[in-house]
């Protein structure tokens, strides 16, 4: 912090970073780099794990980033990371209450370009006015990088021949053409020196780690740039939060992973929580974190906190979870009054909810937010829905298909979600029709190929 600024750093939280991209093109990878760098660099125990996210604080951010990042020139305590890249409750960044992330690095693979869900994560993030940067991803696969035997493993930019950079920067420049396309204006970000409000795009390798610091430079300018204002937060006030996934838990019964970005949640509170059909009215039975070293085998992977603060990956175990939604909110009760927290929680849900109509297919999808993308797509297909949840293909959504008159709509649509055995079974016998893919618009498009099939047929 600089001696003019005054703000409490304890009120600043930490920015929610976001990982998307094309399958493959190493949101993983770019993810472990950033951790394993955190751990060489720091002491261990610097970074903390938490349910589904990672914190990196500020100080090994910039000693990862060498001489880039000053810590006195930030007043943010550092970003936490979202581990489950590729997780589609990142269909909505930003829900009315706040923000599932603050910030996201679009990972392109600079050989294969711009592919279909890069296109959707674009969508989602223009959406949900998301700053974001592009990782410019695999520059060490440029053909001709240095791959003799013994060649070093950190082989860089400036170790290579002009016509490898040439290479390079096509790819680079292809990749600013793209996102143009889309409406953005991008410039370059090879070697950081000072960053602009236009998309970075950043050259990386998550193998070698070249780029990884002038990534890291990057995200936290973008996040002190844009982020200021809402990444004051009241820690001691109650508890928000997005549902990341639903998971039953040995031991424990369904639990929730919440990414808490306001306030605190402790072990006696009462939470609302959006349900499949109603908010959920629960009380706190226990908070779990991930034991540090989780891979000795203990009793359990988790131990159980008192409370936690944001901005925090924690798993909360609760009774009557079971109907809980991966996207929805999660908020505490402390301190107020019932009635306006459900009225709050019932306010955000029904701003995602999808309108459905007499007759139509059904929609399943692994979160709110990917459900109400896959309503707009279906939507503008003009293909009428029926039903649509969050969940796998359950055997009671094959009933639901299987009343429809229309052989067209003897179908269930599922959106990055699996098809339970008995479901399919079911489908079988009662002649539905399941599709199920993780990419928005080759799901749409299967379903009209069967659509044209059933009309030629009828010809
Ligand atoms: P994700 O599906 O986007 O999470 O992609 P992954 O991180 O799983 O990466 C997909 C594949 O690409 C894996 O085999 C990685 O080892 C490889 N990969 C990722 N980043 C790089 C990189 O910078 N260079 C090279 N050579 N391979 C990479």
């Amino acid at each position: 912090m600089s001696d003019t600024d005054t703000r409490d750093p304890t009120s600043l939280r930490t920015p929610i970073v976001a990982v998307l991209g094309h399958v493959d093109h190493g949101k993983t990878s770019l993810l472990d780099k950033i951790r394993g760098s955190a751990v060489i660099e720091g002491e261990a125990g610097a970074i903390t794990q938490h349910i589904g996210a990672t914190a990196v604080p500020l100080d090994i951010i910039s000693t990862i980033a060498g001489d880039l990042v000053d810590p006195d020139d930030f007043d943010l305590p550092g970003l936490l990371f979202i581990d489950t890249p590729g997780h589609h409750s990142f269909t909505t960044l930003r829900s009315r209450g706040g923000a599932l992330a603050d910030i996201a690095i679009l990972v392109v693979d600079v050989n294969d370009g711009f592919q279909p869900q890069t296109l959707e994560a674009l969508d989602i993030l223009k959406r949900s006015e998301t700053p974001f940067i592009v990782a410019a991803n695999k520059i060490d696969t440029v053909p001709g990088w240095t791959e003799h035997e013994d060649a070093p493993i950190n082989d860089t930019y400036e170790s290579q021949t002009d016509r490898v950079r040439e290479r390079l920067d096509e790819s680079l420049y292809e990749i600013i053409g793209n996102l143009s396309d889309e409406g953005f204006s991008a410039d370059l970000y090879w070697r950081v020196q000072n960053f602009q409000r236009n998309v970075g795009v950043v050259p990386v390798s998550a193998m070698t780690g070249e780029g990884v610091p002038d990534l890291l430079t990057v995200m936290m300018g973008l996040s002190q740039r844009y982020m200021k204002e809402e990444m004051e937060i009241d820690v001691a006030g109650p508890g928000v939060g997005t549902v990341l996934e639903v998971k039953e838990e040995k031991g424990f019964g369904t639990t929730i992973d919440t990414v808490l970005y306001d306030g605190t949640i402790r072990a006696d509170d009462t939470l609302v929580v959006g349900g499949q059909n109603e908010p959920i009215v629960t009380e706190v039975r226990a908070l779990l974190q991930p034991r540090p070293l989780a891979e000795i085998r203990t009793e359990s992977r988790f131990e159980t906190v008192e409370e936690v603060s944001a901005a925090s990956g924690i798993k909360v175990a609760a009774p009557d979870l079971a109907d809980a939604m991966a996207g929805a909110p999660v908020r505490v009760v402390r301190d107020r009054d019932l009635d306006d927290v459900i009225a709050e929680v019932q306010a955000e849900l029904a701003d995602i909810a999808v309108d459905t109509a007499e007759e139509g297919v059904v929609v399943k999808a692994d979160t709110l937010g990917s459900l109400e993308a896959m309503a707009d797509a279906l939507g503008e297909a003009e293909v009428p829905i029926v039903r649509a949840e969050v969940g796998d293909v359950a055997p009671r959504d094959v009933s639901v298909a299987s009343t429809a008159e229309d052989p067209k709509q003897q179908v269930i649509l599922g959106f990055n979600v699996d098809t339970l055995d008995d479901a399919e079974q079911r489908a079988e016998i009662d002649d539905v029709e399941i599709f199920t893919d993780e990419v928005i618009y080759q799901l749409v498009e299967g379903y009209e190929e069967y659509v044209e099939n059933i009309e030629q047929a009828q010809q």
